[in-house]
């Protein structure tokens, strides 16, 4: 009855926990959830006002595919003012979520058997996308060791004939770690030379912390702009997940007619309604709401970081960006899915399976929730680890 092509893909596993630790708590069942990759901080204010607006003052018509041209100019300002990079509104698209950003990428850019490069763990959706559009996952691996990040040598030995793009997503998901500007120049002069394109997913590039700065990919030099793809979206800092906007950028003109003519095909546009909500959020309105949801992650990053770091067994190296922890529980289970399972089931506490990341033996644990349940959840897996896992 199905397509064959469907059954390449899996369910997202961290929309599958999520959604899991929400409709168990909707049970009347005590349960602490740190599986979400969404901010619990209301969307703010000024987001919230401007949608208000536009309903009311009936934006209901479709909107040109890539966006308004007024959306079109905000995320062109932002991309010069923030990241120091030159795009025309002509060289965007505006998508439903960066999720359909890159979806939509994969699909107007692979090939049956071209190479995509991605370093490991990484976000569950990059190679089931890849898969599903024909394309073959190369996995470049890293550990905790090296703070989850690749080198140079990693990525030069990985090329091969078939390589048409190589996906870095800064700072990361599921691992936090953050690349300096040095560290991405020697990337992209490994691919110099190349035609080998970059999809920079730089969706986490507001939550920075102890006070570093974020270089976007595209920014480096002329030969990283032209070859990079810039996606991010709105999910993530201006805490919009559900609103549904993300975005791509890219001088190629032949990429974004592709894109164009996909969209046209499907989605059509973005809410008219949420184009209008996104302005505020791209323009600095909400700079300061963003800065008070940045520090309190730093505080949060603080306190679960050297909570989990107390617990005998476990470890987890401190980040520098998004609000993720990717905790080793190696020394106790390298059964990750079995660990989170018993984990939920034992200790009402739920937490992504390394394993869905491409990496067994750890857990990713989101602190994008309040203190106290921070608190309450460590010290359940605290005892839940000494009460199975005690040697
Ligand atoms: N990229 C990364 C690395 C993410 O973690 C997410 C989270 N969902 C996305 C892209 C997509 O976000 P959204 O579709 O909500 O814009
Ligand atoms: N990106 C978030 C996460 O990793 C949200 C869920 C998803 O879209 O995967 O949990």
């Amino acid at each position: 009855m199905l397509s064959q092509r469907i059954s390449l893909l899996s369910e997202s596993i961290t929309v599958a926990i999520s959604s899991l630790a929400k409709e168990l708590k909707a049970q009347g069942k005590d349960i602490l959830s740190f599986s979400a990759g969404e901010p619990d901080f209301d969307t703010p204010e000024a987001v919230k006002n401007a949608a208000i607006q536009a309903i009311k003052s009936g934006f209901s018509k479709y909107t040109a595919v890539s966006g308004t041209p007024e959306v079109l100019k905000a995320v062109a300002d932002k991309l010069l003012r923030d990241n120091t990079l030159s795009y025309k509104p002509s060289d965007i698209i505006i998508n439903v979520g960066a999720k359909h950003s890159l979806f939509s990428l994969f699909e107007v850019l692979l090939n049956s058997g071209d190479e995509v490069i991605i370093p490991s763990p990484y976000w569950v959706t990059y190679p089931e996308l890849v898969g599903y559009c024909g394309g073959k996952s190369v996995f470049l691996s890293t550990n905790d060791t090296n703070t989850f990040k690749i080198t140079p040598k990693q990525l030069k030995e990985a090329i091969t004939p078939k390589t048409r793009i190589f996906v870095l997503n800064n700072p990361s998901n599921p691992t936090g770690s953050l690349y300096s500007k040095e560290e991405l120049t020697a990337l992209a002069d490994v691919l110099r030379g190349t035609d080998i394109l970059v999809i920079a997913d730089e969706i986490y590039e507001k939550l920075l912390f102890d006070g570093l700065k974020f270089t976007s990919f595209a920014s480096l030099n002329a030969d990283a702009f032209e070859r990079t793809i810039t996606v991010n979206g709105l999910s993530k800092a201006a805490a919009m997940p559900g609103w549904r906007f993300g975005y791509i950028a890219t001088p190629k003109q032949e990429i974004i007619t592709a894109l164009k003519k996909l969209q046209s095909q499907s989605v059509s546009n973005v809410t008219s309604i949420v184009q209008k909500a996104a302005i505020p959020a791209l323009d600095g309105t909400i700079d300061k709401d963003i800065e008070m949801m940045r520090a309190t992650f730093e505080k949060r990053r603080d306190l679960a970081a050297s909570a989990l770091n107390r617990i005998e067994g476990i470890s987890v190296v401190k980040p520098f960006g998004a609000f993720y922890l990717f905790v080793n529980i190696n020394n106790i289970c390298e059964d990750s899915m079995l660990f989170c399972k018993e984990l939920l089931e034992y200790a009402g506490v739920a937490v992504v399976p390394g394993v869905g990341f491409g990496m067994d033996g750890y857990f990713r644990f989101s602190y994008a929730t309040d203190e106290n349940s921070i608190i309450k959840g460590i010290k359940r897996i605290e005892d839940f680890i000494k009460q199975n896992y005690a040697k």
